[in-house]
């Protein structure tokens, strides 16, 4: 289902603000950090006729094979970037590791960063973001913040309220499951892992393991102005902690749940005033949805927008991000299925395309020239159709496929 945009009412006593970003000349938009958003960014730019300057931290990186105007510097450097939003009519970011005191330093030199620094700093820091919205009412997991002083104490004490399995999380700078520990006992392994995390300047907190069904995420786009726009919730499959598959829309999710997942991350992305997309992954329980995680940019599990939605969240990130009217999230297909491309054994995945194709000349298939290493991922695969199942077999073939270049079932029966 879908939520298209939702324009603000506008009447004489709401006038749509003063765009600062109307000008004569198509805007720049900066994008700090060079990775496969930034590249995949790229091509909507191209469509809208908008130029990118990209702050990569090598010639090599993802996007900066991509765009033109790219600077090669150190995201985490405020001199870096400074130099780099000079000229830049509006930054936004590829990632959530750019410092926040460096982001609020760009704000106040008159830089406009979308989304703004006390938005971003609930994607960067998931104790903020979990008070907050715990605050705000939004069902979360339980959690717990391991003081410093006392941590294992009050690991027994969170333990004892909850059991175990337990969830211990480093509170910034974890992705793809990075970051994230199941703890099935308080045992010694427990104990040593928690004092190396912490002897490495690790800030740490305990969740309650959430027996969920299923994972979905609600990405939504909000503009300055204040408009809001809702894709279709989506189911996404993890295995080790990467997403290996996008579901969408999630199949059986009954349509009050999906309207209130929209509901819910559009009224977040209000309340936390974040500019451009929003992702909410969520747990599926019986009880209901658990909000998991923000991210405040184009995220994995909108990816299935380039071919199955009218605008995709590359080109809505960027409406968003510049103040324009926002895109229909009305999607192209009953179903959509998009599945990871991670790297196999060997480099060699060009050569695979003339299986790809020859078998399914539907599928749509996105590398970001990225050197493939084990498990890593360096592109992803689209399916749309009407047939659930056919469909799902079509985007996790090609994408086993690109990976190991055998049949799915040969190699992925074996692992
Ligand atoms: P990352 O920063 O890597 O995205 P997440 O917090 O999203 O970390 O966790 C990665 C994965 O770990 C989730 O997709 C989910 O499968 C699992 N996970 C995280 N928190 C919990 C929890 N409280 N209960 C059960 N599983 C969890």
């Amino acid at each position: 289902m879908t939520n298209p945009a939702q324009p603000r009412p506008r009447g004489d006593d709401s006038p749509h603000p003063p765009n600062r970003l109307r000008r004569h000349r198509a805007p720049v938009v900066g994008i700090a950090g060079g990775g496969q958003l930034a590249r995949m960014t790229q091509q909507a730019a191209i469509g809208l006729g908008l130029s990118l300057r990209v702050l990569a931290g090598s010639a090599d990186d993802s996007a900066a094979r991509a765009v033109s105007d790219v600077r090669v510097g150190d995201d985490r450097s405020l001199d870096d970037l400074l130099s780099f939003a000079r000229g830049c009519d509006v930054v936004t970011f590829d990632h959530e590791h750019v410092p926040g005191p460096h982001i609020e330093k760009l704000e106040s030199s008159g830089v406009p960063c979308r989304p703004g620094s006390a938005a971003l700093a609930h994607a960067q820091d998931k104790l903020v973001m979990r008070e907050r919205l715990t605050a705000l009412g939004v069902p979360c997991p339980d959690y717990l913040h391991l003081h410093r002083r006392a941590p294992l104490q009050m690991l027994e004490v969170f333990a004892r309220e909850h059991g175990f399995p337990l969830v211990l999380k480093a509170t910034r700078g974890g992705y793809d499951g990075k970051g994230v520990w199941t703890l099935d006992a308080y045992d010694r392994a427990a104990v040593e892992l928690i004092h190396e995390l912490l002897s490495q300047d690790v800030d740490l907190m305990a969740e309650e393991h959430v027996p969920f069904t299923r994972e979905l995420a609600a990405v939504v786009a909000r503009s300055p102005y204040g408009q809001g726009a809702a894709y279709p919730i989506v189911e996404t499959v993890q295995e080790g902690g990467i997403c290996t598959e996008v579901i969408s829309p999630a199949p059986g999710l009954p349509g009050d749940v999906a309207a209130e997942a929209q509901r819910l991350a559009l009224t977040v992305a209000a309340e936390l005033d974040v500019v451009g997309l929003l992702a909410v992954e969520l747990f599926e329980t019986p009880d209901g949805l658990l909000v998991n995680e923000l991210a405040m940019r184009p995220h994995n599990s909108g990816h299935w927008t380039i071919e199955g939605a009218r605008t995709s969240q590359f080109e809505q990130h960027l409406r968003a991000v510049l103040d324009l009217p926002l895109g229909s999230t009305e999607p192209t297909a009953p179903y959509t299925v998009m599945a990871n491309v991670l790297g196999g054994d060997d480099s060699d995945v060009y050569s695979r395309y003339i299986h790809v194709m020859a078998h399914d000349p539907a599928v749509k298939v996105h590398l970001y020239g990225k050197e493939p290493r084990p498990g890593r991922k360096i592109g992803h695969v689209t399916a749309l159709g009407d047939d659930l199942a056919d469909v799902r077999e079509r985007a996790r073939h090609a994408a086993a496929y690109l990976r190991w270049g055998t049949e799915m079932n040969e190699r992925e029966g074996r692992r």
